[in-house]
């Protein structure tokens, strides 16, 4: 009898501690990896954070997003052959925040489908990891300039290649209701934007991803195409001498002409102010930097 006691402890014992594996990891203990892969594309998951026909979706977007940067990156920019995209599960909050990690990977966390689901930050992300061993043989990450026209640079793209996006910073409003809203908001001005990127970039999100596009946005259809690929992709740090040479025009002009720009579409722009009114009241939470 003893011994039968002790063989049902035991059992009782393993399955208590299977039952407390299985609270701690959720499925993931019992899910299988997945990958999937196209011409410049490996997407990784698991059973539990996604399938096969999401990750189908997923590639087939990458590649379409693929041929379109590469028609706007300059040849000698040379791309990455294959971008890895991790796919990890369910967004829940800081820390899941999607990314490019230091080895180029793709890191994604799912948002609400009404965000874009797991595509919702695909492209801003896949603009910086499209040439990334390009990027670091260049040395762009040592240069301290670098994060302000990377972050505005990724989110001009990205506006570009999927203007039909609905996450974040945007979350569908039009660019120059949210933009023109901040600048006569005031606060942090897109000069302190670019003095101060390390500080002000995730403390001042909505501010910061939404201004430098724009800002991006303006050089681009006012200095041209040209003088945009020059700051990215010349080679130089974008040291405010490097990119004044550049625009033919100091900083302080290039950021008061952008600033009036965004006004008057601002100003022509049918129910702006009940727009703008609209996008503060879905990001409530925010409290806006001064
Ligand atoms: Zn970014």
């Amino acid at each position: 009898m003893k011994f039968v006691h002790y063989i049902k402890i035991k059992v009782l014992v393993c399955m208590s501690a299977l039952m407390t594996m299985i609270l701690f990891n959720g499925c993931n203990y019992f899910a299988k990896p997945l990958e999937l892969s196209s011409e410049h594309f490996l997407f990784v998951a698991t059973t539990q954070t996604s399938s096969i026909a999401e990750m189908q979706e997923g590639i087939d977007l990458a590649e379409e997003f693929y041929s379109t940067l590469a028609n706007i990156i300059p040849r000698e920019y040379e791309l990455d052959s294959v971008i890895v995209v991790q796919l990890n599960g369910k967004y829940r909050g800081p820390g899941t925040y999607a990314y490019m990690d230091n080895q180029g990977t793709i890191q994604l966390w799912r948002y609400p489908e009404e965000l874009g689901g797991y595509w919702s930050l695909f492209a801003h992300e896949l603009v910086h990891a499209i040439a990334f061993d390009t990027s670091v043989k260049v040395g762009v990450y040592e240069w301290q300039s670098f994060g302000f026209y990377n972050e505005a640079w990724a989110e001009y793209l990205s506006l570009l290649i999927d203007p039909e996006k609905t996450g974040f910073p945007f979350y569908g409003f039009q660019e120059n209701v949210v933009v023109g809203h901040w600048i006569m908001h005031g606060g942090i001005a897109i000069a302190k934007l670019r003095t101060s990127h390390e500080e002000l970039n995730l403390s001042c999100p909505h501010q910061s991803y939404t201004m430098r596009a724009s800002w991006f946005r303006f050089v681009d259809e006012t200095y041209g195409r040209n003088v945009t690929l020059e700051i990215m992709y010349g080679g130089k740090e974008m040291t405010p001498v490097v990119v004044e040479k550049i625009l033919g025009e100091s900083l302080i002009i290039v950021d008061n002409k952008w600033q009036k720009w965004v006004l008057k579409h601002y100003a022509s722009h049918p129910g702006a102010d009940a727009q703008a009114a609209s996008y503060r009241a879905s990001i409530s939470y925010y409290q806006p930097c001064q």
